[in-house]
């Protein structure tokens, strides 16, 4: 798979692309306009310049990087040669079964379709196309160049052989893929929104303060950052 679309170039998408893109994939980044994309791109050049003033990556790097960008307000045209999609678009369903109806249309037969949804079922973004065997679950971390873990998240149909290309996609790109099932919240936020709910809770009954809280679950249970400061930041 070398040819790779990501869809959004929000918050994760353009992670997604910059990640896709470091490792020497060809991207088409699919935003519905074209000053959304340029604050992606701008979001990205930007995290290279701090990469490379700490020295991680090369000048070179951050040109070539750049250079497998390409950018498209068109979805039919950003998707036609893809061989593997992900989608990071808004998390809104219906949104999602429009975009994925519209891949299942324009994409390559054996181009496989995954999603960096955070609580939407695979399986059902799944059913909306002709081809729920190649649907999975990519759902990346927040902020993606620097997170290892890809939660690869198997549809009802979803076959072997689509999981095991995109876990070893996600090992090319120096990722620790993970492989959960098609439940609420998967595993990542099934455990983690609880947790913060609990902590908001924890303040607002007056048991600690913020800085009590963060703390107890920083020094208490090794976290390196608290639920409410972890809050804050998502
Ligand atoms: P975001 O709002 O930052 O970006 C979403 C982008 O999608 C926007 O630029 C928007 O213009 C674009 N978009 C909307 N409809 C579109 C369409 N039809 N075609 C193309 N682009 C479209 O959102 P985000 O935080 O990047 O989240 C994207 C996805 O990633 C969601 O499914 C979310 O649940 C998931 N996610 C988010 C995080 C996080 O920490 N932000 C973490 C893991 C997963």
């Amino acid at each position: 798979m070398k040819n790779i679309t990501v869809i959004g170039a929000g918050t994760m998408g353009n992670g997604i692309a910059h990640t896709f893109a470091q490792f020497g994939y060809k991207v088409n980044l699919v935003d519905l306009s074209q000053e959304s994309l340029e604050r992606g791109i701008a979001t990205i050049t930007k995290n290279l310049d701090r990469m490379l003033a700490k020295e991680k990556i090369s000048e070179y790097d951050k040109t070539s990087t750049l250079n497998n960008i390409t950018t498209y307000t068109q979805l039919e045209e950003g998707a036609k040669t893809a061989d593997l999609v992900v989608e990071a678009a808004s998390e809104n369903e219906n949104i999602k079964l429009d975009i994925f109806k519209t891949l299942d249309k324009v994409c390559p037969e054996n181009c496989i379709l995954s999603t960096n949804t955070s609580s939407i079922p695979i399986t059902k973004i799944a059913a909306v196309t002709q081809r729920p065997d190649r649907v999975i679950g990519m759902h990346f971390m927040n902020p993606v160049p620097i997170m290892k873990l890809v939660e690869i998240i198997r549809g009802y149909n979803t076959s072997n052989e689509t999981n095991d290309k995109v876990v070893a996609m996600a090992k090319n790109l120096k990722k620790v893929p993970t492989e959960v099932n098609d439940y609420p919240g998967f595993v990542a936020n099934r455990i983690l929104m609880p947790m913060i709910n609990e902590a908001i809770e924890t303040l607002y009954t007056g048991v600690a303060g913020v800085e009590e809280i963060d703390t107890v679950m920083k020094l208490g249970m090794a976290h390196p950052m608290g639920p409410l400061q972890l809050a804050d930041f998502i």
